[in-house]
């Protein structure tokens, strides 16, 4: 079985249109490089959604056919407070809570293939309240949090929805490594989420694409605290500007963690611009190291499925 331990759904109205627009201008800016000025802004954003948007999970299922996926875990985001909330009152607006019961109902139309956690800024007033009706009401899995957007995991206001987490026993992942603008990075560093681990030894929590460039500072947390997991989702950039980026990172984890805390992710739809996820599964499956870093079929087996089902309690 193969588990995308991370994943977005992206539609009008999804996220604030400040953030997608800095997440397409800065792929852009990447990609084109060698080659001048990344084109008009404003195309690039409405191309990119054309092709993306997906409001009701059916292209991320599709891709994940293609792929070999066979579920999937969605990731709300809720960035509206790092982004001044632009969009409040436009008409696509959601409201975290809708956004949430938006994600539950894709999960029922894609029952078995795609599950969700509940995304919400522990800033909101009712956060809480909003993480007790997931778990009773939608089936979330777990707690997604994105401190980019202007808080620290440490910050005591957290406090309750972790409490609500250990209750019942579902993981809490956090975005971490670094983000295009609006969004700030500082608060999403590896040694910060280590200061809830410590707090919380029985919580288990992810730190999302093991902090991308603090990729040492996550294994080396992780290396300290047997309830930190990380995920290498969303490390095709890393991976298309040097391969073994992605295989030196990985081989690492591995081996400082053993393959039960590491996790396979795309961090789709975006990223599925730059390694769409068929091409993503082989580029783990059948590594094409420059320097010969290898992975053997067992390790590949837990960290891109078993490792995910035992931790949602799946096997
Ligand atoms: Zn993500």
């Amino acid at each position: 079985m193969i588990v995308d331990n991370h994943v977005h759904l992206i539609f009008p109205g999804s996220d604030p249109e400040e953030f997608l627009r800095g997440c397409i201008r800065t792929g852009a800016a990447i990609f084109t490089r060698e080659s001048g000025p990344s084109g008009d802004p404003d195309a690039l954003y409405e191309n990119s959604m054309a092709v993306l948007s997906d409001r009701e999970g059916d292209k991320l299922v599709a891709r994940m056919d293609e792929a070999g996926i066979d579920r999937a875990i969605l990731l709300p985001l809720d960035l509206g407070l790092g982004c001044s909330e632009p969009d409040v009152g436009a008409p696509d607006y959601l409201t975290a809570a809708e956004k949430n019961e938006l994600h539950f109902q894709v999960t029922q139309k894609h029952r078995g293939r795609l599950f969700t956690y509940l995304g919400v800024d522990p800033r909101r007033p009712g956060g809480a309240a909003l993480f007790r009706q997931g778990l009773a009401k939608w089936h979330v899995l777990g707690l997604k949090l994105h401190p980019a957007a202007g808080f620290y995991p440490h910050d005591p206001l957290c406090n309750p929805l972790y409490e609500i987490a250990r209750e019942a026993g579902v993981p809490v992942l956090f975005h971490s490594g670094t983000e295009p603008a609006p969004l700030k990075s500082l608060y999403s560093q590896p040694c910060y989420i280590d200061a809830v681990a410590a707090e919380y030894p029985d919580l288990k929590i992810i730190i999302a694409h093991c902090g991308h460039g603090w990729w040492r500072e996550a294994l080396d947390m992780a290396l300290s605290k047997p309830n930190l997991y990380v995920d290498f989702s969303g490390w095709q950039l890393e991976y298309s500007g040097n391969p073994d980026y992605l295989y030196e990172a990985l081989r690492m984890a591995i081996d400082l963690l053993g393959p039960w805390r590491v996790l396979f992710g795309t961090d789709g739809s975006l990223t599925d611009i730059i390694v769409p996820p068929r091409d993503w599964v082989r580029a783990w499956r059948e590594p094409q190291s420059p320097s010969g870093i290898s992975f053997s079929e067992e390790e590949l087996a837990i960290v891109m499925g078993a490792a995910a089902a035992r931790l949602h309690g799946w096997d």
